[in-house]
């Protein structure tokens, strides 16, 4: 199954057309590649994800319990393998009777039945009420053979020998008929569906113990840099806390994957390629973060992985995150992605590129961040020939959405503040105040 393409407009250019009050640049910036400042080419954020979808073949289908499925991405339908509910059963808890013995009772002219005896919930007995008479009932107990209604017990005095009943019933009253909410082989989910609380309900309800599915994407995280130290060690001037490692590790969890973080590797090939190889039997697709930069000695990662020959280095049109490396390692093929390492480029790339890669190797096209349009509340700036993302603070109910002050791509901070990305596209130097923006809503 090929990845599909998805509807959202995360990573597009704006629906409408930009306003007078966004600067315009003249030429040239809106198409797929660019001129970068220092004459290289740069490509465009839509370009750079379609190359990276387009690698990217979907794992292949396992049978896992219902158990271990949630997370997983349906491989094939899943049909009802009985009627829903599979017999006729009781709504309410009350008394199960023939509507025709009660079609004269009102609060002034009550009828009494004789109450023959109990049915509950889970009684596989064969009960019957013979005319003239009833059977209390409970919720989702069996329909009795000659019960053509259920009067619920708020209607009636409650009697245990013998029952008051206040109220006519139509035929029907307070029963669930078989086949009622699906019919044995209807499809109560399709391929592709993403199995969470509610569709892990539905297979359960039906039957299935065992589905078939896509699963959980294994990730393996690198992060790379000599500078890098464990949090929670000491740290002297000169060294930083690794933060990307564990930031994309989880936020490969947040996606739906299982996700390892090795401790941060040394600017040393003789150190990083055994350390990619070694992962690769855990790894559905890897993500090393850091040393991709210009090409200096220190750009391990590039220099690394360039010799191999199947990853690309390229600059994408956007900030932060234009250094980005993609392609494939290994015998099977597995994906890697060498992200930036400026914390906020590696964040930002994992929610535009690594997030929908990892939906398409479970066959689900739909992982691209929900896009909203929303109100500006300060200006923004972009380099014209980039499309940025921007850290911000949505109000979804005012619609409003606020930039951050602090937009470098080592502030991390900022990042522990927003909850949206707004774009400013590539042609676009500045938006005002007021002015309506795309904006990505994080998770
Ligand atoms: P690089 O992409 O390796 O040139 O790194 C760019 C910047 O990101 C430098 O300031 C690095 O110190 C910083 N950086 C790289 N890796 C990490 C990491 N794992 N955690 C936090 N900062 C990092
Ligand atoms: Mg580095």
């Amino acid at each position: 199954m090929a990845p599909r393409a998805s509807g959202e407009a995360a990573v597009t250019a704006p629906r409408e057309a930009p306003g007078g009050a966004q600067a315009q640049v003249p030429q040239g910036a809106q198409g797929a590649q660019a001129a970068a400042p220092d004459g290289n080419t740069l490509t465009s954020v839509d370009e750079h994800l379609a190359d990276v979808l387009a690698a990217i073949r979907p794992l292949p289908p396992t049978e896992l319990g219902l158990a271990e499925a949630e997370g997983c991405v349906l491989a094939e339908d899943a049909t009802a393998r009985c009627p829903l509910p599979p017999f006729d059963n009781s709504a309410m808890d009350g008394y199960a009777l023939r509507s025709a013995d009660v079609a004269g009772a009102s609060e002034h002219a009550p009828v009494t039945l004789p109450v023959t005896g109990q049915v509950t919930a889970g009684d596989t007995g064969a009960y019957a009420v013979a005319p003239g008479t009833c059977l209390r009932i409970t919720t989702g107990a069996l329909l009795p053979g000659g019960a053509d209604a259920v009067v619920p017990v708020e209607l009636t005095d409650a009697g245990l020998a013998k029952v008051t009943i206040r109220t006519a019933v139509e035929p029907g009253t307070a029963i669930r008929r078989s086949g009622g909410d699906a019919r044995a082989g209807d499809v109560l989910l399709t391929a592709g569906t993403r199995l969470g609380p509610m569709q892990i309900a539905v297979l359960a309800a039906s039957g299935h113990g065992r589905v078939v599915v896509r699963p959980r994407p294994r990730v393996v995280v690198l992060s790379t840099g000599n500078e890098l130290a464990e949090p929670g060690t000491p740290v002297v001037p000169g060294r930083i806390w690794d933060s990307n490692s564990f930031m994309l590790a989880a936020a490969a969890r947040e996606a739906g994957c299982l996700a390892y973080r090795h401790t941060a590797l040394p600017d040393d090939p003789l150190a990083l390629l055994p350390a990619i190889e070694d992962q690769l039997v855990r790894a559905d697709l890897l993500i090393t973060s850091g040393g991709v930069s210009m090409g200096g000695e220190h750009d391990v990662v590039k220099e690394t992985l360039r010799r191999l020959g199947t990853v690309t280095f390229r600059k994408v049109a956007m900030q932060p995150g234009m250094p980005q490396g993609f392609g494939t390692i290994g015998e099977d093929r597995t994906p890697i992605f060498t992200l930036p390492g400026n914390p906020v480029s590696a964040y930002v790339s994992f929610q535009l590129f690594v997030r929908p890669a990892l939906g398409a190797l479970q066959g689900d096209g739909a992982r691209r961040l929900p896009a909203v349009r929303a109100a500006l509340t300060g200006p923004v700036r972009s380099p014209a020939a980039k499309r940025s993302f921007l850290r911000g603070v949505l109000d979804s109910a005012a619609g409003t959405v606020t930039p951050l002050s602090g937009q470098g791509s080592h502030q991390v901070a900022t990042l522990g503040r927003a909850n949206a990305l707004i774009v400013v596209p590539e042609g676009v130097a500045q938006m005002r105040e007021g002015d309506t923006a795309d904006v990505l809503c994080l998770p």
